[in-house]
């Protein structure tokens, strides 16, 4: 199983059946313990970075598949020598706090660490990946891991219930906005 989450939240995996890895620059103080993978939103020293793509997730997604279509055979080579009898847990800096600018103004965050779950599904279809709680509420769709733009086109059509087909991510309703995107709606109907 994979994990996304943030590395606020790393006190939580402690235990011996977790490893850790970091998919974007660890703060100062975990920079010995958590070695940094191939899945750094850049390549030859470009960082994409969300904040640049505010309102743009569907451009933000297609910049970081370009750069990890880029380097395959290192997220390829990193993912085989993986010990297969542990959780890895997969950090980055994005959470509730650090995006309530972009939360707020939205109702979405965008953040890397979805779409390097769909680039391990795509490649491991088999594998289960779970998302913190901030990932499961405020990612924005397109980044989800499970995002397939196929499947989810019944929901976008129907914008009112849930298809069933994403699963656990499959939870609507949705609305449609002005730039195409899809976008729950799950915090104005939460009781
Ligand atoms: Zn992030």
């Amino acid at each position: 199983m994979f994990i996304l989450t943030s590395f606020d939240k790393i006190e939580k995996y402690n235990e011996e059946k977790y490893l850790k890895f970091a998919i974007h620059f660890p703060p100062k103080h975990l920079r010995e313990q958590i070695p940094v993978t191939p899945f750094i939103p850049g390549h030859n020293g470009l960082i994409i970075k969300s904040e640049d793509f505010m309102d743009r997730p569907r451009e933000y997604r297609g910049e970081l598949i370009k750069i990890y279509k880029a380097k395959k055979e290192k997220i390829l080579q990193w993912l085989h020598e993986l010990p297969k009898d542990k959780h890895v847990v997969l950090f980055c800096h994005c959470n509730k706090e650090k995006k309530e600018n972009q939360i707020s103004k939205y109702g979405y965050m965008l953040c890397h660490s979805g779409v390097v779950g769909q680039i391990i599904l795509k490649l491991f279809p088999a594998v289960r990946i779970e998302l913190d709680e901030d990932r499961k509420q405020y990612l924005h769709l397109s980044l989800h891991p499970s995002y397939d733009p196929i499947k989810c086109n019944k929901c976008a059509l129907g914008g009112i219930e849930k298809c069933g087909e994403w699963e656990d991510y499959c939870y609507g309703p949705y609305e449609i906005k002005e730039d195409g995107g899809i976008y729950t709606i799950r915090e104005k109907t939460k009781e």
